[in-house]
C-alpha cells in the first residue's frame, strides 16, 4: 500500500483519480520522478515543484518477472516493468504490466499507463502494452 507523505501525495491524490502527475520543477521545467528537495536538472534547491498531468504514454526500458510475493494482494507472477515516459527522455516510472507474465514484451515496446484500484480512494499506477498482448 503507498504510504503518501508531503512530497509524494499530490502524486498520488491524481493516482486515485486515475490521473498521472509527474513533477515539474519551476526553475528549468523538467520533470523530476520522484522529486526531491534539489532539482536534478537544474540543481535548483528551490525548485518549486508542481505537479502536472503527463500523457502517461511510454516506452519499455526493462522488465523484471517477478515470482515471490513481497505485495501482499498482488498474485505472482506478474511482470515490472521500468517505463521511459513520452514527455522526457530517462524520466522513469515503475510499474506492474497488466498483461500478464507471458506478454510478448521488448525493449521499446509501447506502453500506456492504467490504474489499478487497490483499496478505496488508492490507486497505484500500472502499464498496458499499447495494441494488447
Ligand atoms: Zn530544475
Amino acid at each position: 500500500m503507498p504510504v503518501p507523505d508531503e512530497q509524494s501525495a499530490p502524486f498520488w491524490a491524481a493516482a486515485a483519480r486515475h490521473e498521472l502527475v509527474i513533477a515539474r520543477c519551476a526553475r528549468c521545467g523538467a520533470f523530476t520522478h520522484p522529486p526531491d528537495i534539489i532539482c536534478p536538472h537544474c540543481g535548483s534547491t528551490d525548485p518549486g515543484f508542481t505537479f502536472q498531468p503527463v500523457s502517461g504514454h511510454g516506452t519499455v526500458r526493462s522488465w523484471t518477472v517477478v515470482r515471490q510475493s513481497f505485495l501482499p494482494g498482488f498474485d505472482v507472477p506478474f511482470v515490472l516493468v521500468d517505463v521511459e515516459l513520452a514527455e522526457q527522455s530517462e524520466l522513469r516510472l515503475i510499474g506492474r504490466l497488466l498483461d500478464g507474465p507471458d506478454a510478448p514484451l521488448r525493449v521499446g515496446a509501447p506502453v500506456t499507463v492504467a490504474f489499478e484500484d487497490v483499496a478505496p480512494e488508492v490507486a497505484v499506477p500500472a502499464f498496458e502494452l499499447v495494441g494488447g498482448a
